[in-house]
């Protein structure tokens, strides 16, 4: 996540310049593979127009025509052209920033170039790289669409977390069957609970889903997190129940 580093203590590190690259001890250029033409060689099969799965390739007059924005870098297309017309280039689309914090804790991040919308090449590269035997929190984006897939199909265990409303449930809904049809485990975690809306708990008990943590509703809360603070640490009251949700999803994620 682009904002990760919101989440450490002020006296770990520096937060008002933490989202800069200086801040940062290496940064590294991410690039993916997009097909280049060679019309010369090219003799129109359309081969390459018909693999492809997601436009990118139109024929017009018998050749090729490339619209780069809907490239997903899935290669197809380089091992169906026969005529060697089709090579790799590599197109720079992000940048992947990592830091130590405090000599113990890895802190990385992925940016995407601005106006490049396909961030699951670069989550992937991130996660395949920097997961190890410690524990790795991948915070990722919400919604079921392709960067929350990436984030979480190679995840030990899932902590979905939602809201009790209906559009929280609506949401919930698509998040759980994203998992039941990825194979990976998940609890639940409502947040801003406030008694209402007691449908959430009612579903998630009739489909046998473990709700794992209840964060209560609280300004508090909310204006601890909207001034840079750790909840946890200003509002001692919630520690137990933070400590709790990260003890569980070690221990769902290791069975
Ligand atoms: S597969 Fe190769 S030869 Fe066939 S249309 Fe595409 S670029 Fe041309
Ligand atoms: S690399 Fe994949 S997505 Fe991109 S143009 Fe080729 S077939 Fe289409």
């Amino acid at each position: 996540a682009p904002n990760a580093h919101l989440f450490f203590r002020r006296g770990q590190i520096d937060i008002e310049n933490s989202c800069h690259d200086e801040f940062f001890d290496s940064i590294e250029e991410f690039p993916v593979s997009v097909p280049e033409f060679n019309n010369a060689l090219c003799n129109g099969c359309g081969f390459c127009k018909t693999v492809c799965k997601f436009n990118a390739i139109t024929m017009i007059l018998a050749k090729p025509l490339f619209f780069p924005e809907l490239c997903h870098s899935c290669e197809a297309c380089f091992r169906v052209c026969s005529m060697g017309a089709i090579t790799a280039a590599n197109k720079m689309i992000g940048k992947i920033r990592r830091k130590k914090i405090n000599g113990e804790l890895d802190l990385v991040d992925g940016i995407m170039n601005v106006s490049e919308a396909k961030s699951p090449p670069l989550i992937k590269k991130i996660i395949k790289k920097y997961s190890g035997p410690a524990v790795t929190i991948i915070d990722a984006p919400p919604g079921t669409s392709c960067p929350m897939v990436a984030a979480a199909y190679s995840a030990d265990y899932v902590i979905l977390v939602t809201e009790p409303t209906p559009f929280g449930l609506s949401d919930l809904k698509l998040a759980v069957n994203a998992m039941r049809e990825l194979k990976v485990r998940f609890g639940v975690v409502i947040n801003k609970y406030d008694g209402d809306f007691g449908e959430v708990k009612t579903w998630c008990e009739s489909e046998k889903i473990d709700i794992i943590g209840i964060i209560p509703f609280e300004l508090k809360i909310a204006q601890v997190y909207s001034g840079g603070g750790i909840i946890a640490d200003e509002l001692p009251h919630t520690r137990a129940l933070f400590s709790k949700l990260f003890e569980r999803a070690v221990s769902e994620a290791v069975k």
